[in-house]
């Protein structure tokens, strides 16, 4: 059996064109055809995007890195102005939901990219039958 050809990359590289949250391949084509839906195929270069399975990872970076950041930033908080508690509960929602929200497109795009970089997924087209 003959190897894959290798991915080719647009101007953009491969975590750029996914944390900005293009066509792994192209870099010009959108990857997502909702908020975190990914669209079918690339309109620009016709790369089967809906092959990827970026699964729970993007959320597990999420959880690592937001969640380290929020309580560093409760813990800094709370040691320098002593605030009541009611505050904290007002304050760290929105910005964990809002920093979630914000992170979860592009490192989807991100992981996405990574797979088709390292090949974990048949994103090849001619064998969409
Ligand atoms: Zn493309």
């Amino acid at each position: 059996m003959e190897p894959a050809p290798p991915p080719s990359f647009g101007t953009l590289g491969p975590i750029a064109a996914g944390l900005a949250c293009c066509c792994p391949r192209c870099g010009r084509g959108p990857l997502y055809s909702g908020f975190l839906t990914v669209a079918e195929t690339c309109n620009s270069c016709g790369l089967a995007l809906h092959r990827h399975d970026s699964g729970d990872g993007p959320a597990v970076f999420i959880i690592l890195v937001l969640g380290a950041v929020v309580v560093a930033m409760a813990l800094w908080v709370e040691a320098r102005f002593e605030p009541p508690y009611w505050l904290h509960l007002v304050l760290w929602p929105p910005v964990i939901l809002g920093g979630a929200l914000a992170m979860l497109r592009p490192l989807k795009g991100a992981m996405i990219a990574l797979q088709y970089r390292h090949r974990a997924h048949d994103y090849t087209e001619d064998r969409d039958v």
